[in-house]
């Protein structure tokens, strides 16, 4: 029986000056999120829409969360580099917004959108 693949989850902080992200402490939260939620790994990449982002997506291979910008830029500035990694943003990304969230608020939201996954892949 093959192993479940779990998902990567890769926070990006917009070049580190973006005042969304003002109310969080970055660091703790995202030790939180890969040590104690299901991921295969967790990330703070400075600015994913720049190239080496794209370059990130091409190397993926697996379902990504995405905690950044709100989902519909993401999906804009993404829907390329995910089609020439030969995925599908719709099913591969899980794109959240966490901009304007304390450490807990963003926590829950990256929390329920893995169980919101394991009960997709379930049914
Ligand atoms: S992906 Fe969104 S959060 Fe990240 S640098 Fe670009 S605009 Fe900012």
């Amino acid at each position: 029986m093959s192993e479940k693949q779990l998902p990567g989850f890769i926070m990006c902080v917009c070049t580190g000056k973006c005042p969304g992200f003002k109310a969080m402490d970055i660091w703790d939260f995202i030790n939180q999120v890969r040590v104690e939620l299901p991921v295969e790994y967790g990330f703070i990449h400075p600015q994913l829409c720049e190239e080496d982002g794209d370059r990130f997506f091409l190397k993926a291979h697996r379902k990504v969360i995405i905690g950044a910008c709100a989902p519909n830029m993401q999906r804009k500035m993404f829907k390329q580099a995910f089609k020439d990694a030969g995925l599908d943003i719709e099913k591969d990304a899980v794109m959240l917004d966490i901009r304007d969230m304390t450490n807990e608020q963003a926590f829950r939201v990256v929390e329920q959108a893995l169980e919101k996954l394991d009960e997709e892949e379930e049914s």
